[in-house]
């Protein structure tokens, strides 16, 4: 796909809705027959909640993390998918307020079961989370049973399902995901119950999925459907996923430095001959953060050029060195198609999912 050139001058994610389309078309068949909930949590990852949930209209429930993101998908008509609250209700007036905007709720806590229990009505769906060893939310599987049974005498109606999150499922060496499907294959639950397990890189895994149970099952990718790879290594194009968000700007200034010159804050950067760098508008105010290191990699027009000199927070600096023919004027991908997000991230120390998620609210959103 070429570089857009009618875009704004300034810092643009250009989010590729067919492709955010097309991974989810991809996640399905990596899924053999599972349901797949489409994680649109933290802003759709950076890539904008409402249009990207009308993107992901085949999936067959949304996920997000807080109530007020179920809240704008429902008032802005975004979707008529069923929407998981991930970590379910926290007070007591979300919990009814969930069940006005008919969202299923994660129930994870001792509290968030007794607000239920207090509850006039309760939601159709309540997907109980097990801790099997992350340690982050749910209950212990010695305390699932009775947690089930509270649920069913508060409303015996009740579709009750079982979830729980690997902690490690990106990490093919991991020993602590074998202990936890073993935990989970453990626990005491009715039979045919429905089960969600895997985000994105359990999904790659297969990891709880078996061919005659997978209609029992739900899957939850969220970074994949954007195009990026949850694993340490490799593009997410290895996995027949196509980059939604390209990130782009373009040169407002250019300079031209003598051996020695130096350039940015701190003057950490110094040129060790005579060069060209190119001023991009954007900085870590757009959410490029500053600890990118000078030689990360930069597009200009299409070729590879490098960071020079710290970020700040309207503006970067790039050797031109390797786009003899850039200007001012000329298009700045930071990231996306022909240079994945993921691969930015491991110059920073950082991984892919935060990037996309800092990705300000200064910066237009424009969707092809
Ligand atoms: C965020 C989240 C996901 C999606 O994770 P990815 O790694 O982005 O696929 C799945 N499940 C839960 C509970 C989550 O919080």
């Amino acid at each position: 796909m070429s570089i857009h050139c009618e875009q704004s001058p300034a810092a643009t994610a250009i989010i590729d809705t067919a492709a955010l389309a097309q991974n989810l078309v991809v996640a399905r068949r990596m899924a053999h027959g599972a349901r797949c909930m489409a994680v649109v949590k933290a802003n759709a990852y950076g890539h904008g909640l409402v249009e990207c949930a009308r993107a992901l209209s085949g999936a067959d429930a949304l996920a997000v993390a807080r109530l007020s993101e179920a809240k704008t998908l429902r008032h802005a008509h975004a979707t008529d998918l069923p929407i998981v609250v991930l970590d379910g209700a926290l007070s007591a007036d979300e919990t009814s307020e969930a069940v006005a905007l008919g969202c299923e709720l994660v129930v994870h806590s001792d509290h968030q079961l007794q607000w239920l229990e207090a509850a006039e009505q309760v939601p159709s769906t309540i997907w109980l989370k097990v801790n099997t060893g992350m340690n982050r939310l749910g209950w212990a599987p010695a305390a699932v049973a009775q947690a089930y049974a509270r649920i069913v005498a508060k409303a015996p109606e009740v579709d009750v399902r079982f979830s729980t999150h690997f902690a490690s499922a990106d990490d093919p060496d991991a020993e602590q995901t074998d202990e936890q499907l073993q935990r989970w294959q453990d626990l005491s639950r009715p039979e045919n119950a429905t089960i969600s397990l895997s985000n994105s890189a359990a999904l790659v895994r297969e990891l709880g999925l078996r061919a005659p149970t997978n209609a029992l099952a739900w899957v939850r990718p969220g970074l994949l459907l954007y195009g990026a790879t949850p694993f340490g290594s490799g593009d997410a194009t290895d996995l027949g996923l196509t980059p939604v968000m390209n990130f782009e700007s373009s040169v407002i200034a250019v300079q031209r430095l003598r051996t020695g010159d130096r350039v940015g804050y701190g003057g950490g950067y110094t040129a060790a001959q005579d060069m060209r760098i190119g001023v991009v508008a954007a900085g870590y105010g757009d959410g490029y953060p500053c600890q990118m290191p000078a030689g990360t990699p930069v597009l200009v027009d299409g070729r590879n050029c490098m960071l020079a000199g710290r970020v700040s927070m309207d503006m970067l600096s790039v050797d031109l060195t390797g786009a003899p023919e850039a200007q001012v004027g000329s298009r700045v991908r930071l990231w996306g198609q022909e240079l994945p997000v993921e691969r930015v991230a491991r110059h920073a120390n950082t991984i892919a999912w935060e990037l996309l998620t800092r990705v300000s609210a200064r910066v237009e959103r424009v969707f092809t």
